[in-house]
């Protein structure tokens, strides 16, 4: 995991499914997946608030929501909520690390909390899947479920 795969918003781009399947390439096991090469590898900025945002995430100028004066914003905190229910992640939380105690204290702290137990590679917060050990799983429809 690097600095770069953290998105503006505090998504990890390490642990998406879109991601992982690039890094796993899971199309040619037959799997049909997004591919994702991460937010900012992209340029995009943003793939969730994207043109929401009035303060200027998708041209670039925000480095993180959490420099944002409107901190946390309603975009951010719907996304929040849908990654709380549903990912097992908090961004606003990851935004708040972020700003405490900086970008690299929390990636060590994503590599332990998304470490696969069986082989230590990389689970996805998106299906809960390590693509090293399971890569199985993913042929056919995406599945998107805790094991
Ligand atoms: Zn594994």
């Amino acid at each position: 995991m690097e600095p770069n795969l953290i998105a503006p918003c505090g998504m990890n781009c390490a642990v998406c499914a879109a991601y992982l399947a690039l890094q796993y390439d899971v199309r040619s096991k037959g799997g049909k997946m997004a591919y994702c090469k991460g937010c900012r590898p992209r340029n995009k900025q943003c793939a969730f608030i994207k043109k929401r945002c009035p303060h200027g995430l998708l041209e670039g100028k925000i480095e993180y929501c959490y420099k944002c004066r409107d901190f946390p914003c309603v975009n951010l905190q719907k996304l929040d909520k849908r990654y709380r229910a549903n990912y097992r992640t908090s961004l606003i939380e990851n935004l708040i690390f972020i700003r405490d105690e900086g970008v690299d204290a929390f990636i060590q702290s994503e590599e332990v909390k998304w470490r696969c137990h069986e082989c230590g590679e990389t689970i996805s917060c998106h299906n809960g899947i390590c693509y090293n050990c399971h890569s199985e799983k993913l042929v056919g429809k995406p599945q998107y479920h805790w094991e």
